[in-house]
């Protein structure tokens, strides 16, 4: 069995619903816990005379790990299935969760929403929905976990099952593409194997529903769109930008722009994994070199393009964002740190245009005189230095970005409009 296409995963949803509980149980459960960890545990177990159960060694010794801050190979995170290779793209409750989910390298293609039955839609349920409604994940698998808490009654689940169909509608979040699965992470009921648990539920484990994800469709037909990383200089080639794919090919013999920095040339080679390649794609970390391009032409930040359908640099532009956590209010003239694929650059923000109902989506008030935390609004942006940006719509994996100041994500956001 070999797995083949890549899936980045999104496991979302409130504090103590059981995230944690739910990533250890697909790792223990595909195998994905190398088998001298377990052996660890279960050897330690031993020793304190415990007996049992070793997918709860497994738990005890991440939780340990998790409190001292180490980062232990388990944490890696990455499972297959028959169809998909997963990574689950970070560690649930972790502090730049939500600014990893938008600037990371791995954007979630689909999300997992954990709820636990005993307590149904939480704050977090909701802004998490809201959260992956606005960054584009259109499929969620909804774990209705801790089912043995509620003596897996059928009643209680259909509850909590009308009550997040209720918020996805909400947020305009079409429930045909979402899958209910009644689930105990603890147990493993409905995770791999059928449960004899739940007798009265006939539908797919938590795994049948990860297989039949629709595959991710590489973004080839979009324009190139190639974020600077770096910039080198290496004798005997001369400059060497490099840096992601996001949409698009590149061919040697192409004609590329670099924006904002406004140069281009002929792409003269491209090199992966220390090969020259003639053509690169969505995915492929690249390195390059232009002609007539020297080191202080481009920087970090600049974005590569076709030079007849270069990136948009914007002069202002239009966003939608939610603020997760400001310590006070967000009014206009604020400037913050926008980091937004590799560039970061201050901007202000120069009006707040809307109130956006977070629940609903619908404008809840024109022109606010300021925004907090827990809020979504519409605000012009002015960046104060030039910024190469995309309309989510039109390239979602330039649209989006996340807002820093004080040492943390404060907000996130997707990018409406560019006035160039
Ligand atoms: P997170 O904050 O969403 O990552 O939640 P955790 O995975 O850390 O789980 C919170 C608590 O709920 C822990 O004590 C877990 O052992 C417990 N828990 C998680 N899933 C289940 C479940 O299916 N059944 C029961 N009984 N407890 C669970």
């Amino acid at each position: 069995m070999s797995a083949s296409q890549h899936q980045n995963l999104a496991i979302i949803g409130h504090v103590d619903h059981g995230k944690s509980t739910l990533v250890g149980r697909l790792l223990y459960e595909t195998g994905s816990i190398p088998e001298h960890v377990i052996e660890q545990h279960r050897e330690e177990a031993e020793e304190k005379g415990k007996g049992g159960f070793e997918f709860a060694y497994v738990m005890d010794n991440l939780a340990e790990e998790r409190e001292r801050g180490v980062t232990i190979d388990i944490a890696h995170q990455e499972f297959s299935t028959d169809e998909y290779d997963f990574t689950i793209v970070d560690t649930p409750g972790h502090r730049d969760f939500v600014k990893n989910m938008i600037t990371g390298a791995s954007q979630a293609d689909h999300a997992v929403l954990v709820v636990a039955a005993d307590d149904g839609v939480a704050p977090q349920t909701q802004e998490h929905v809201f959260l992956a409604r606005t960054l584009g994940i259109d499929e969620l698998i909804v774990a209705v976990n801790k089912m043995d808490v509620v003596d897996y009654e059928e009643s209680t689940y259909d509850e909590v099952v009308e009550e997040v169909t209720q918020l996805l509608n909400q947020v305009q979040f079409n429930t045909e593409d979402a899958s209910f699965i009644p689930v105990s992470a603890f147990e493993g009921d409905n995770v791999a194997d059928v449960s004899d648990n739940t007798p009265w539920y006939e539908g797919e484990t938590v795994l049948e529903a990860l297989n039949t994800l629709p595959e991710p469709e590489p973004p080839t037909d979009a324009p190139l769109r190639l974020p600077i990383q770096d910039v080198y200089t290496i004798s005997g080639i001369g400059t060497v930008p490099v840096g992601r794919i996001e949409t698009g090919v590149m061919n040697t013999g192409d004609t590329v722009s670099f924006q904002p920095s406004d140069v281009g040339g002929e792409v003269k080679t491209i090199e992966m994994h220390h090969e020259e390649v003639p053509k690169a794609e969505p995915g492929d970390n690249v390195g390059f070199n232009v002609r007539g391009i020297g080191k202080d032409d481009i920087r970090r930040g600049d974005v590569c393009g076709p030079a007849d359908d270069p990136p948009s640099v914007a002069e202002t532009f239009q966003a939608q964002i939610v603020v997760m956590q400001h310590p006070s209010v967000i009014t206009a003239g604020y400037t913050p740190v926008f980091h937004a694929h590799t560039a970061q650059v201050a901007c202000t923000i120069e009006s707040i245009d809307q109130k956006i109902d977070s629940s609903s989506g619908e404008v809840a008030e024109e022109d606010p005189d300021f925004i907090q935390s827990g809020d979504a609004a519409v605000v012009t942006i002015r960046p104060q230095k030039p910024l190469s940006i995309e309309p989510s719509s039109e390239i979602p994996e330039l649209g989006s970005f996340a807002i820093r100041d004080m040492g943390q994500t404060i907000a996130a956001g997707k990018v409406l409009e560019v006035n160039e």
